[in-house]
Order: C-alpha cells, then sequence, then structure tokens
C-alpha cells in the first residue's frame, strides 16, 4: 500500500487540465497559478473538505457521511513540500484526519480585493 502514488492517473489528469487551457475552463482561477509558492506569496487560503460518503451499504456503521472541513496553514505547506510544488498534486496527497479517507476537496481562496488590503 503505498499512500504516495504520484503517478496516479488522476494526478497526471490534473496536471494535464491545469497546463492546457480547458474549454469549460475559468470557474477555477488556478491559471496563472500552479504552485503552493505562487499561492502563498499572493496570499491565497486554503480549505480541505471531505467529500467521503458512503458507497455502499456495507458499512453500516458508519453510514454517516464525514463533514470535516479544516482551513490548511499555507505556510507550513510551503515548508513541508517545497515553494515548487503544483497545486494539482496537493489534493491527492492529502487524507481526512477524520475518517481517513481520501476524498478531500481542496478549496483555494484568493484574497479578496475588498478588504483592507494595504498598499505601502
Ligand atoms: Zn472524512
Amino acid at each position: 500500500m503505498h499512500p504516495c502514488s504520484a503517478n496516479s492517473p488522476a494526478a497526471r489528469l490534473l496536471e494535464s487540465t491545469l497546463l492546457t487551457p480547458a474549454d469549460d475552463c475559468s470557474h477555477f482561477v488556478l491559471m496563472a497559478i500552479e504552485t503552493i509558492g505562487e499561492a502563498f506569496a499572493l496570499g491565497w487560503r486554503v480549505m480541505v473538505r471531505c467529500s467521503h460518503s458512503r458507497e455502499d451499504g456495507a458499512h453500516s456503521k458508519s453510514s454517516r457521511e464525514c463533514t470535516y472541513r479544516k482551513e490548511l496553514d499555507m505556510e507550513t505547506l510551503v515548508c513541508t513540500r517545497g515553494r515548487a510544488f503544483p497545486l494539482s498534486r496537493l489534493e491527492s496527497r492529502l487524507r481526512c484526519p477524520r475518517c481517513g479517507g481520501r476524498n478531500l476537496v481542496v478549496l483555494y481562496q484568493p484574497p479578496a480585493n475588498t478588504t483592507a488590503v494595504r498598499h505601502p
């Protein structure tokens, strides 16, 4: 069991969609930002949400869906993964600390323009 499967088809698919502008794109703002180092420099926030849900009725004891949510510390991510770590890989590396599932959805939140931005 290898938790770090960098060559998984899902990771490759994510990367390819990042590199090539899709036709129906633009609901995600990832086009200009590809690494967590860039996102950190721009003050982005990262939220993760567990999307684990029962796939079948096999595990009836844990039938409740996991609703784990957490804001990740972008600075810690950069420290542990490195500035050049691609945003597209982050999702596949994460696991839910509550249910152990790997169905975490990563939500990137660019800083809003309306909030008080201090210009030097
Ligand atoms: Zn979970």
